[in-house]
């Protein structure tokens, strides 16, 4: 194996958690980490909670740091962009000039905001959130009494509304849909989301798109379809991300709602590999349906799978149980599977630990849990929900909505 060299574009969640496997998998070889970004590898779910609020100015939550990588002997190349890669000469170009060679590749390149088209003389001047940096401008203009627009009612927007509220901000959530988190979220979580933000002091405009947005003496101005207009200091726009294809695409690899890779996260170039929020894949436990995840923990699942796969020693499918999670004030909410193809939820009511649904499908099997409530009593419930679906279970509909029943003794049923 000493010959090979692994090489691995993106130095973020899945990057870095694949490099690191790649040791762990005892592999002694040259393994060089690529980075557009100037950082060390860093975790992202911290920047649009803990980070926008910190008094003091944060730093990155590093997932490698520089003696880990030295101990690790893992070479980064760090605020160098790969431009190209050239499949017949098994090489990556760097922005700089550099060629990097490599055995097996893996494109680790996550996604990009989805960036609002908008008419208006301030249209260029809303911020997104993605990168350390971004985090950083959006707190600095995050002061006390500032009134903030957040557009989009999705995670991005959410967490960010929630952290403004906590800097005392007054702030506006605009969302284009009927409802919030319209995407992977059933309305039930949704609606307590949005009670939590009411409660808060949050507003809301719902179901309406944005015309127009200026900028005067007075700051900026929202100009929304109903003809209203919201006054504001800031706009922060979370409105989706577009996984970052352009690598795979220029070479000729196959696209199909990111970088197309098949249950061993192969590209359709046996020597290139992909993973996290740049891929989609085919999930065994929903009919093969091809999907892709923007999710934390698909992101180090797939990066430490990937890893396995190109030493090719004892490769796997991917199968994991998709599962993402966002703190939001005092609760946090999980998603466990895949909701929509369920006929059937049942709710489960944990009193002061929050709620649960379960998601079944016509046959009766468990296909996704989501719920919401505080953190440590309601994450112990939800893991053990998670359990149930990742077994596949069909268990019956009355004992799970029934809080005097265990769920331990329900998953013993199916073990
Ligand atoms: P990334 O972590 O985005 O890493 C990709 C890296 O590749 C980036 O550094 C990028 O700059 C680099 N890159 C791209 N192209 C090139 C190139 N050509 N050359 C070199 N480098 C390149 N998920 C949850 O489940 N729960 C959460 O609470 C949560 N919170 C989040 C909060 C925020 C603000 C954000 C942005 C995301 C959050 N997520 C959360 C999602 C989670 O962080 C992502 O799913 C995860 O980071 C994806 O990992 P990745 O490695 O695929 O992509
Ligand atoms: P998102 O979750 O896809 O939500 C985007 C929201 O914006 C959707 O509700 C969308 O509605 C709405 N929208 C789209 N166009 C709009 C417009 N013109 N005006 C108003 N609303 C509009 O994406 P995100 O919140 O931007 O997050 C970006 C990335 O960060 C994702 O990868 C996400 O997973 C990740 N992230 C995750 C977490 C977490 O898991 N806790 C936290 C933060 C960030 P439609 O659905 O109707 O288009």
């Amino acid at each position: 194996m000493t010959d090979n060299e692994m090489v691995i574009v993106g130095a973020g969640e899945a990057g870095a958690r694949a490099a690191a496997e790649l040791r762990a998998q005892g592999f002694d070889g040259p393994i060089t980490l690529i980075g557009d970004e100037p950082h060390l590898p860093y975790e992202r779910p911290p920047l649009s909670k803990g980070q926008l609020c910190d008094v003091e100015e944060p730093a990155p939550a590093f997932i490698l740091t520089k003696e880990k990588l030295d101990d690790l002997q893992i070479q980064l190349l760090s605020g160098d962009a790969a431009s190209r890669i050239d499949r017949s000469r098994h090489i990556v170009q760097l922005a700089s000039g550099r060629e990097v060679p490599y055995t097996k590749l893996l494109l680790a390149t996550g996604a990009n905001p989805r960036r609002l088209t908008v008419q208006g003389n301030a249209a260029g001047e809303l911020h997104y959130l993605r990168k350390f940096g971004d985090a950083l401008a959006i707190r600095d203009r995050m002061k006390p009494g500032a009134r903030v627009a957040v557009i989009g009612g999705g995670f991005i927007g959410l967490e960010t509304a929630a952290s403004a509220t906590a800097r005392e901000c007054d702030v506006t959530l605009i969302e284009v849909g009927p409802r919030i988190l319209m995407r992977g979220v059933p309305p039930q979580i949704a609606e307590m989301v949005e009670a939590r933000h009411r409660q808060a002091g949050v507003r809301f405009a719902i179901g309406v798109m944005i015309e127009r947005i200026d900028r005067d003496q007075d700051g900026y101005w929202v100009k929304l379809a109903d003809g209203s207009f919201i006054g504001c200091d800031l706009i922060i726009a979370g409105i989706g991300a577009v996984p970052e294809t352009t690598l795979a695409q220029d070479c000729g690899l196959a696209i199909e709602n990111g970088i197309q890779v098949n249950e061993y996260l192969m590209t359709s170039d046996p020597d290139i590999y992909a993973a996290g929020d740049c891929c989609s894949f085919p999930h065994p436990m929903f009919d093969n349906r091809r999907i892709r995840l923007e999710a934390w923990r698909n992101a180090q699942d797939q990066g430490t799978q990937a890893a396995v796969n190109m030493l090719g020693v004892e490769p796997a499918p991917y199968a994991a149980l998709p599962w993402f999670w966002s703190d939001q004030y005092d609760q946090t909410l999980q998603v466990a599977g895949l909701a929509d193809g369920a006929s059937t939820t049942i709710e489960r009511d944990l009193n002061e630990a929050g709620k649960l649904f379960f998601h079944l499908a016509e046959d009766g099997r468990l296909l996704s849990v989501s719920g919401m409530g505080p953190a440590g009593a309601f994450s112990k419930e939800m893991r053990l929900a998670e359990m149930l679906a990742e077994k596949q279970a069909r268990p019956d509909a009355a004992l799970l909505a029934d809080p005097s029943v265990k769920l331990k003794t329900l998953l013993r049923e199916f073990d």
